[in-house]
């Protein structure tokens, strides 16, 4: 029996009908030495909301997401956002043509002014529908993560290379496990999901990765990062810089791109980030930080409103403040109930479920020690009046 079966099995039904309905905060199992939160943990933040975006036609591109940083969006004035790949900086050759950026061939890789590292990607593609070439002389181009992972961008419609150099592989690292590709003039679409490698003191923490759906179709899934890639010479791991710019590769081919948009992905928790699975220090630290808000909440609340929010800090950290004040509350109040006429405790039922409620879960979590203040006292009169039993 796992932790939350026992406390399912130690909790009534009725109990967990009121927790579920009024969102109790003591209802899943509690925060442990990987997980700050408990189980669906009414403290934990509520996603950041995103107002969704349109998918692209062949027609028109779609609308990207409200929280996206547009990198070319279709407008003239978005070739600001972008400059020559060339020490020093100069403006890039490549045109913006009906909403459409196109490689003038000759001209130089371009890449954004802006610079950034882990990131969702997305951008759509246009192979020249006059074919000339064959393999890799065939509309080629690339997206370059950082400036320095180049994503393929290539005509394999119908048109074969080596495997490692087709359209969406990890160039010179790893093939895509399919070939969805739309013919050439029509618009194809990347989704990247970009990892940078990450390390400390020298060592590799997490090797980074990249998924890349194409036109929809899984195509990378979560590949680790073997270095940059490249050509002809097989790439080594070590770290990225902390940042790059994203480039398009000039190699030749008129390759037209649009709607390019990014979106900052959110530390690791190998990075320091705090959801997910933690190390044991870190869940301490965080657990600290969740009890340490509990807190100040119970501080602007009052009477039993506030001993519970001083109970549920508990949870995340003791605190020897906070573990008297509410010892001290709930015996007050356990002493009020059993000095009430035996007629009158129906009436504080509500208040007696919820400290029962409370201190059975922090009991059973070993958030507070088997002999605090009146717990067993408090059982005592739940048990009395029945309201332990189902209905
Ligand atoms: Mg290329």
């Amino acid at each position: 029996m796992n932790t939350r079966h026992a406390f399912l099995a130690l909790c009534t039904l009725p109990c967990l009908a009121m927790a579920a309905n009024t969102g109790s905060a003591f209802y899943g199992d509690g925060p442990d030495e990987h997980h700050p939160w408990a189980v669906h943990d009414r403290n934990r933040p509520q996603p950041v909301r995103v107002e969704p975006g349109t998918p692209s036609t062949q027609e028109q591109p779609g609308k990207p997401p409200s929280d996206a940083i547009v990198l070319f969006g279709g407008a003239a004035s978005d070739l600001d956002k972008w400059e020559a790949d060339k020490k020093p900086a100069e403006p890039t050759k490549w045109e913006v043509k009906d909403g459409v950026l196109q490689c003038v061939p000759k001209s130089g890789y371009i890449r954004t002014k802006e610079e950034f590292a882990d990131c969702q990607l997305h951008v759509e593609w246009s192979e020249p529908s006059d074919i000339e070439g064959e393999s890799q002389g065939r509309g080629n181009s690339g997206v370059f993560l950082m400036g320095y992972l180049e994503v393929q961008v290539l005509d394999n419609y119908n048109n074969p290379t080596y495997a490692d150099g087709f359209a969406a592989s990890l160039y010179g690292v790893n093939p895509p496990m399919a070939n969805p590709l739309r013919k050439p003039g029509e618009w194809q679409v990347y989704d990247i999901v970009f990892r940078k490698p990450v390390y400390k003191d020298g060592k590799q923490l997490d090797a980074g990765y990249v998924t890349v759906f194409s036109n929809g179709v899984l195509v990378q899934d979560h590949t680790p990062l073997e270095g940059p890639g490249g050509h002809h010479n097989r790439s080594k791991t070590g770290p990225f810089p902390e940042k790059g710019p994203l480039k398009l590769q000039d190699h030749g081919n008129p390759v037209k791109y649009r709607n390019i948009w990014y979106r900052p992905l959110p530390k690791r928790t190998i990075e320091g980030a705090t959801e997910g699975f933690l190390t044991e220090e870190a869940t301490k630290a965080k657990r600290a930080e969740i009890a340490k808000t509990v807190r100040d909440d119970a501080a602007k609340l009052q009477g039993n409103a506030k001993t519970l929010r001083l109970l549920e800090s508990l949870c995340y950290a003791n605190d020897e403040a906070a573990l008297k004040e509410a010892t001290a509350s709930v015996d007050a109040f356990v002493k009020t109930v059993q000095a009430l006429p035996a007629d009158k405790v129906e009436s504080k039922k509500n208040d007696i479920m919820s400290y029962h409620t409370a201190l059975q879960y922090l009991t059973h979590f070993k958030n507070i020690p088997e002999d605090f203040g009146a717990t067993k006292d408090l059982a005592a009169i739940v048990k009395a009046h029945g309201w332990d039993k189902k209905k």
